[in-house]
């Protein structure tokens, strides 16, 4: 039988140190461990003994083995006892930092909190995710990707670094993909990024002032990130109508010459609106005569379900207004961690610049399959059947919405995208309703995270869903509200 060998404590904390009660006893079990006087196996005396033995309170043991356990040195199992169970590598971490003090000193904010409930829920493989902006992984073209892998076997012969605007290769496919949509450019107009999410960081840290405002549709995706305030920069919501923002509404001045307009202007997250070709229009005569740049998120750009889709800002503006943004995340997959820029040739060698001092590239592996799934047609054809697809789910979700929430809530139709904007008609209380939806097994994005004011919406998504699934989730959700 294995002899269990207990930690014999005759040592004290020394209440008059400097040095704080707890990080003395951290420091006292490391010592012990790192010395060989408790190898591994030892068994620590119980959080009461040790308070005891030590003559300092419960509370104080317990930070010193949370600290000894996060740096992997002893079992946290409070119970029996607490384990030596490593005193090899971590015993080299640095002795006694406290990184508590560090965690809220960085210049980047916190994520609001609802935002990381979902984050970490989405992770739960028995919830619903009714509001996720991700396509469904049943959906993902695996047939056409195994393919597309099996050309690269040969193909790729190494996997080194890059050139400063990414893959030449995949820009070249990215160049001919866009011009066969109107765009009229060149590869060394695109830099390849780490998502369109890297984007947008490259653009607040190489191109705009900290005190710069970016105005936004109310609601916006940008919302649900603090990227541009953690900057130092506001982010101010300029309203909607159906036929997209309202940008008469942005107030500024002309010759202001910091600000910046960010709009997602073809089935915009979360509402679904898409800009009209005369508000287009209109919109860039305004940002011209007021100075105001645009950067154009065009995530879901290519997901429109009637005709083809509208023509971007980007390809309309005739005077270099414009940074557009695209993204392989919402067309085929987010893991792949691949966006492009579209701009003038010294903007994307500026922020291929900065990119190099961030990250020295985004993976070339994902660069070559990219470009490969591209070039032998797999993209194009994996998108018809992807439009279909979210098109006849986008018709389930509102037919399901029409029996069973037409007495709650209001809703618009999208012609494209992810998403349906519900508000409900009476005031609820969105928190307690997030809350009733996962006990039923339903993962909410509520409206507020997008929104510039407190509100009632919900932000539903069939992306991620098939029909049946969207409508059974909204039946137990209208269950809920009945009561
Ligand atoms: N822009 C919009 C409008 C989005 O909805 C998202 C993802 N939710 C992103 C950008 C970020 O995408 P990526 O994965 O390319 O960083």
């Amino acid at each position: 039988m294995k002899k269990i060998k207990i930690a014999q404590i005759t040592w004290q904390p020394d209440k008059d140190s400097s040095i704080p009660i707890y990080q003395q006893i951290v420091q006292y079990i490391r010592n012990n461990i790192s010395n060989g006087e408790w190898p591994v196996g030892t068994r620590l005396p119980s959080q009461r003994d040790l308070a005891r033995l030590f003559k300092v309170n419960r509370s104080t043991i317990t930070s010193a083995i949370d600290e000894l356990t996060s740096y992997g040195i002893i079992s946290g199992n409070s119970g029996a006892g607490t384990e030596v169970i490593s005193n090899t590598w971590s015993l080299f971490l640095p002795p006694v930092t406290d990184w508590n003090k560090f965690i809220s000193a960085g210049f980047f904010q916190e994520n609001n909190s609802i935002v990381q409930t979902i984050n970490k829920l989405e992770f739960e493989p028995d919830l619903i995710r009714l509001g996720t902006g991700e396509i469904d992984p049943r959906l993902f073209p695996r047939k056409r990707w195994q393919k597309t892998l099996h050309t690269l076997e040969t193909k790729i012969t190494s996997l080194g670094y890059l050139e400063p605007l990414g893959l030449l290769a995949l820009r070249k496919s990215l160049a001919k993909h866009l011009n066969d949509r109107g765009f009229e450019i060149e590869p060394d107009n695109i830099l390849i990024t780490s998502g369109s999410l890297q984007a947008l960081q490259l653009i607040s840290a190489s191109l705009l002032q900290q005190d710069s405002t970016v105005f936004t549709e109310a609601p916006t995706y940008l919302k649900s990130l603090h990227l541009f305030q953690s900057m130092g920069m506001n982010l101010s919501g300029i309203p909607m109508d159906e036929s997209g923002l309202q940008y008469w509404k942005i107030p500024i001045n002309n010759g202001d010459m910091k600000n910046v307009l960010y709009t997602i202007p073809t089935n915009q997250n979360p509402s679904g609106i898409t800009m009209s070709q005369e508000r287009r229009l209109a919109l860039l005569k305004f940002c011209l005569d007021k100075q105001l740049p645009i950067i154009e998120d065009g995530a879901y750009q290519e997901l429109c379900f009637e005709g083809s889709s509208p023509q971007t800002l980007k390809n309309l503006d005739k005077n270099d207004m414009v940074i557009y943004l695209g993204t392989a995340s919402k067309t085929l997959a987010p893991g792949l961690r691949i966006g492009w820029v579209v701009a003038s040739k010294p903007i994307v060698r500026r922020l291929g610049d900065v990119k190099m001092q961030i990250d020295y590239g985004a993976s070339s592996l994902s660069q070559w399959a990219l470009s490969e799934f591209i070039d032998n047609g797999f993209y194009d054809e994996y998108l018809d059947c992807l439009r279909k697809e979210l098109k006849s789910r986008r018709d389930r979700a509102l037919n399901s919405l029409t029996k069973y929430f037409s007495k709650f809530a209001t809703w618009n139709v999208p012609s494209g995208g992810f998403y349906i904007w519900l508000t409900f008609k009476n005031k609820i209380k969105i928190e307690a309703f997030f809350e009733q939806a996962i006990n039923l097994g339903i993962l909410l994005n509520p409206g507020d995270i997008y929104d510039f004011k407190h509100d009632h919406s919900l932000r539903l998504s069939f992306a991620y869903v098939t029909g049946d699934e969207f409508e059974a989730s909204i039946k137990k959700l209208s269950e809920i509200l009945d009561k």
